[in-house]
């Protein structure tokens, strides 16, 4: 029979770290912690297979489950000796979902349970505490009402605010026991009023339900939309843990708490967290009362676990320690103490600011913990955007302190400066960003799994509750916002829809600007500055020696490089573009347009003029005007990328785009040009195209007035050869876009070879260069054997590919993309992240085809998808040579490209 649950404890355990997709990773790692032998309270785990097995059998379980539960539920209480429902010591336990990836807050847990009338009175009676008997039957009552029963929290809440309104009580822990029985007859009420029916006494009924619940909140709204965001696929299930319950409420000498082995907003290397004596679960998380430090480093007196219980506070930063050897990466745990006790209830890696990854990584490298190629796979290549995120101004910050502007000081939970009109709801804030165009802060006094899409469209995030394991700290960490949490000083008043703070009254609506790095909130919109790898590396304000953000990732992105089988090359138009990418790690141009060149304001009349020109003749006048001024565009990119190949892409939009569309305009034109407004307007009507993405443009063009890609060719070469005598040492690689049939390009490539020879004849001198081909028309991977016969090299120009591919047009699928990906009709948008089955084919037979025909053919990839991570690992599967993506990409791509090489040499990792 099939293996559904799998016990834990003793000292030994049926599962163990590997096996996350059966257990889920809190269930694996209960398991690993009990073999590794570390004080982790009992349990069993029913495994993520069984959730699966439900979901394919309109909810049914499977055979053998019931009797397994039975069983374990027996060895439980062996092990602890207490009995589930029993009168005399009855054994507690918590039900908790834990799938194979950890999505925070996403699902629920429910605490206490086996508790009712009877067993109260006895857990009164063995702990001689009846206040904290109390305490554990309101909790009880209330997670299991929400999760289980689906009661609103606010019904539950209410109450609790009434009570402690009536008793003068600034906290729970002012509460006693007689304040609690009273609540706990509300809590009964509100389920009965709720419900029509009273709460289930029998503790394997709660079990069951509790179960139930966990799977089912496995297809809860949140939960789908966390998976949604996070590309996470709903078929994995989650795992459900059983586990005995231990108590950190139950007096002084007892706590509940949540660690880091390292700091998750910089990376320093320093044990890190928060606590609460007399607390239990969720109290530290959910910001119902202020967390104190672990530590003492910057606590007040007294606060902090260091001090207050230095035994319990040694045995857990050496837990710590070995958890972060054994698992080679910076944990995230969470601890109770019981009477002088410490249990482990959670280890997973712990999720961590960019900065913070890369300090880490190179860290624990130097530390010997790790190799580099570990190191390498210890950091989400998306994490480094982060470390490219703009800061507030040195000076422009100072002089916000000085003057008063900063009213608010919070904790700093996610690094970044942003800046956005006050939003005091998640729906406010979808509505003015989507509706509005307009730029939120997203400011409330706790975020909860509900406000996940307006905390997506915010540019960042404050609130005034909470610590750096709140909700809203975990969620823009994860999304590399920028993010102030615990943020007391400041009141949000929902009812007259504004936020006070330090005798400042800002309006819903109004300016503020906060920076996650100190936790500042300042009024008013900040102007931003790059981050510090682009101050020391491009703009050379910061020495390198003052930066040890930059140290440590120019050390990472060198190690990238040095393993990373594909090249990245970037996607620039300019010298300037192509210089910040080069200092970013590119090793070439994979797309210079040529367009851009056309619209610069000294270029665009001699464009018109030559649109407008009535045959070849005028034309050539025109181009004979915008030739010259290419070739010094051409040198100073070329010359930016010395020793580097540059493939420039010949002209490629339809020419309506350079004519003016309106009136005014057309006017200035005519009087520019000595023409008339009418025979502007005649030819911007006969240029007009139904649908110009598929109309007159790229080789097309080329192939109509081939004089304008003769005077392109012309000018690439002049300057190439002038570079060439100069002593650059120069690689073009002319690129005929939009190619569908072989002889499009075989013609083109004719007038390319033989231009270019005429100008290197002229100039007497030679220069190395290939001429090769956009792949982004479907046909030309159906034909890319008989363009491989022509061509030097392909580079996939994935925009196009995927929009022809699938027939969406790129500039109107926000009319249905949205509602594709929100019915998962869709995975993802196929222009963020390639479509690999279905394009990815297209993409494969053509490397296929090509690669047969010239087993060396060069080829790359261009389009955006370059710079995306996934799609990145499966253009290094697919054979490519190079990527190409926007500068700021490029250590992203390289990094991206470094893990795959290392996954496909050892893919246990
Ligand atoms: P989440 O995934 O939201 O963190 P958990 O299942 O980890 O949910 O549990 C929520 C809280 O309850 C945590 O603080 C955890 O430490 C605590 N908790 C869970 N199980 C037990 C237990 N058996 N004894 C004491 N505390 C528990
Ligand atoms: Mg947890
Ligand atoms: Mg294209």
């Amino acid at each position: 029979m099939n293996q559904w649950v799998y016990f834990f404890g003793g000292g030994e355990a049926d599962g163990n770290a590997s096996m996350k997709n059966e257990l889920g990773g809190k269930g694996a790692n209960l398991a690993e912690m009990t073999n590794l032998g570390l004080p982790i309270p009992p349990g069993f785990t029913l495994a993520a297979t069984t959730c699966r097995f439900a979901m394919t059998h309109s909810g049914r379980y499977p055979e053998g489950l019931r009797s397994q539960v039975a069983r374990a539920m027996e060895r439980l209480e062996k092990d602890t000796g207490k009995r589930f429902g029993g009168e005399e010591d009855p054994l507690l336990v918590s039900v908790r979902s834990g799938a194979a990836v950890s999505m925070p807050g996403m699902m629920d847990t429910v605490l206490n349970l086996g508790l009712n009338a009877k067993a109260v009175a006895a857990l009164a009676q063995v702990s001689g505490d009846e206040r904290f008997a109390m305490d554990c039957w309101r909790r009880f009552l209330q997670m299991y009402g929400n999760v289980v029963l689906g009661i609103p929290m606010e019904k539950f809440d209410e109450r609790l605010e009434a009570l402690k309104a009536s008793c003068k009580a600034a906290s729970d822990t002012d509460l006693n026991a007689g304040n609690w029985r009273g609540l706990v007859e509300d809590f009964q009420q509100v389920i009965l009023d709720e419900t029509g029916e009273s709460f289930p006494e029998d503790p394997w009924d709660q079990l069951w339900g509790a179960v139930d619940a966990v799977f089912k909140s496995w297809n809860n709204k949140r939960a789908e939309s966390y998976r949604r965001i996070h590309g996470i696929s709903s078929d994995l299930g989650t795992g459900v843990n059983i586990q005995a319950m231990v108590f950190g409420n139950l007096g002084a000498d007892c706590a509940t708490g949540v660690a880091f082995t390292r700091d998750p907003a910089n990376g320093e290397k320093r044990f890190y967290g928060e606590w609460l004596p007399n607390a239990q679960g969720e109290d530290v998380v959910a910001g119902i009362r202020t967390p104190r430090p672990v530590n003492r480093d910057g606590a007040a007196p007294g606060q902090s676990l260091e001090e207050a219980m230095p035994g319990m506070y040694a045995e857990l930063v050496a837990i710590a320690q070995r958890l972060e050897k054994h698992y080679l990466d910076m944990q995230d745990i969470e601890f109770t103490i019981q009477h002088g006790r410490l249990y482990m209830l959670q280890t997973r890696s712990g999720k961590r600011t960019g900065m913070a990854a890369v300090r880490i990584a190179v860290e624990m490298v130097d530390e010997g913990l790790l190799d580099k190629a570990q190191a390498l796979l210890n950091v989400e290549p998306d994490m480094l955007v982060q470390l490219l995120a703009p800061v507030f101004p040195r000076d422009e910050h100072e002089a916000a302190r000085r003057d008063g502007r900063v009213i608010a000081r919070g904790l700093p939970a996610g690094p970044g400066a942003a800046c956005g009109r006050v939003v005091l709801s998640a729906e406010k804030a979808v509505d003015m960003v989507r509706n509005k165009g307009e730029q939120v802060l997203l400011v409330r006094n706790e975020t909860s799994p509900e406000d996940i899409e307006g905390m997506e469209v915010a540019q960042g995030i404050l609130t005034t509750r909470g610590g750096m394991t709140s909700h809203a700290a975990v969620v823009a960490r994860g999304r590399g916002k920028a993010c102030i949490v615990g943020c007391g000083d400041l009141v949000v008043d929902l009812r007259t829809k504004e936020i006070r703070a330090g005798g400042h009254v800002i309006r819903q609506g109004d300016w503020i600007s906060i920076d996650g790095a100190t936790g500042e909130v300042m009024l008013g919109q900040m102007p931003t500055r790059p981050s510090e790898i682009v101050q020391v590396l491009v703009e050379k304000s910061l020495p390198a020696e003052e930066s040890r953000i930059y140290r440590d990732f120019s050390r990472l992105m060198s190690w990238a490089a040095e393993v990373r089988r594909m090249k990245v090359r970037t996607n620039a138009d300019d010298p300037g573009d192509a210089r910040v990418a080069r200092l970013f790690g590119a090793e070439g141009i994979g797309l210079c347009r040529t367009e851009h060149m056309f619209f610069e304001a000294d270029r665009i009349r001699a464009v018109r003029q030559m649109i407008l020109a009535a045959d070849e003749e005028g034309r050539r006048k025109a181009l004979d005007l915008i030739g010259p001024l290419q070739q010094s565009d051409f040198e100073g990119i070329l010359r930016a990328m010395e020793g580097l190949p540059v493939t420039i892409r010949l002209l490629d939009p339809p020419l309506h785009e350079f004519l003016p569309q309106e009136q005014a305009e057309i006017e200035t034109s005519a009087r520019d040009l000595g023409v008339s407004v009418e025979k502007i307007k005649e030819k911007i009507e006969q240029l007009h195209e139904t649908n110009p993405m598929l109309g007159h443009r790229g080789c097309r063009l080329g192939l109509s007035y081939p004089e304008i890609y003769e005077v392109q060719v012309e000018a690439i070469f002049a300057a190439a050869c002038a570079l060439t005598r100069e002593g650059v040492k120069v690689f073009p690689e002319v690129m005929i876009p939009l190619v569908g049939t072989v002889e499009e390009f075989r013609r083109l490539r004719r007038l390319v070879l033989d231009t270019a020879e005429k100008v290197m004849d002229r100039e007497d001198t030679r220069v190395e260069f290939l001429v090769g081909t956009m792949i982004e028309i479907p046909r030309a991977c159906l034909v890319a054997d008989g363009i491989a016969e022509e061509a030097e090299f392909f580079s996939f120009g994935t925009n196009d590919l995927t929009q022809m591919g699938f027939g969406f047009s790129r500039d109107d699928i926000g009319t249905f993309l949205p509602g594709y990906l929100e019915a998962g009709i869709l995975p993802a948008d196929p222009f963020q992240s390639l479509d690999q089955e279905g394009i990815g084919k297209l993409v494969a037979m053509a490397v296929e085809l090509g690669r047969k025909v010239k087993p060396r053919l060069k080829i790359g990839i261009c389009g955006e998808h370059g710079g995306d991570p996934e799609s990145v690992e499966f253009f290094h599967r697919t054979g490519l040579d190079y990527v190409s993506c926007s500068p700021y990409r490029v250590p992203v791509a390289s990094l991206a490209a470094a893990r795959v090489t290392l996954m496909e040499r050892d893919p246990e990792k």
